[in-house]
């Protein structure tokens, strides 16, 4: 566990996604970056970056068992916005380990990827957004996670998926078709389903179990870090 050193925030609460991403700029420079799950709100912020003219590192988590769907729309987005983008894949996944142990299936396949990324930064802009679980409903625009030992950056904790959207729509930015197909929320593809009418953002995401989470936006580690 990491302390905080020493930040003076302003009152990030009343300012806007944009100014949250210029303040956090000035803040941390390159050593900033921004991590990508090609859902809706990656497009949001690679939008925003680019038209403020930040240039901020771009990191995906690559599981290797996204949607094709998800694959395309990262190629999209990198041509359009001329990223570098910076892979992290896991490292001996074992195969349909998420049938028998989710939790650590998403170790491998997510959290340990993100240590990896991270060790090499100072703060992390994330897309998450308070109404997407009761597990993020005290999410803070500006955070410090002592568990990676980062600032989180979380522009659009306060955006609902509506909002996002209309961003989109009205930029005319790249997006992930499965939203338009069922799925507010995107995964990985053994662990994604679309919802019906009425179900949570989140109720396609390990449905049928009690996972609302794959561990890398919790401050407590899901599985012991040791491998044993
Ligand atoms: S979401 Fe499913 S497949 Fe993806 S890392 Fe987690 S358990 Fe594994």
């Amino acid at each position: 566990m990491a302390t905080a050193p020493a930040l003076r925030l302003p009152d990030v609460d009343a300012m806007s996604a944009e100014d949250v991403l210029v303040w956090a700029y000035e803040q941390f420079g390159d050593r900033m970056c921004l991590t990508c799950s090609w859902q809706r709100q990656s497009s949001a912020l690679l939008h925003m970056i680019s038209e403020l003219g930040l240039d901020i590192p771009v990191v995906e988590l690559d599981t290797l068992v996204l949607f094709p769907e998800t694959y395309g729309t990262r190629e999209r987005l990198v041509e359009r916005y001329g990223l570098e983008l910076r892979s992290f894949r896991p490292i001996d996944a074992p195969d349909r380990l998420w049938e028998r142990e989710p939790d650590r299936c998403c170790h491998i396949r997510k959290v340990e990827p993100l240590e990896r990324a991270l060790a090499e930064y100072d703060a992390w802009i994330t897309g998450i957004r308070r109404e997407q679980s009761p597990t993020r409903a005290n999410a803070q625009k500006v955070e410090w996670s002592e568990r990676y030992g980062v600032w989180k950056v979380q522009p659009l904790v306060d955006w609902d998926a509506k909002r996002v959207q209309a961003y989109i729509h009205v930029n005319e930015i790249p997006y992930n078709p499965l939203h338009d197909a069922g799925y507010p929320s995107i995964g990985c593809v053994p662990c994604t389903r679309p919802v019906t009418a009425g179900e949570d953002e989140r109720a396609g995401r390990w449905a049928g179990s009690d996972k609302l989470e794959c561990g890398i936006h919790i401050n407590a580690p899901l599985i012991k870090e040791s491998n044993d």
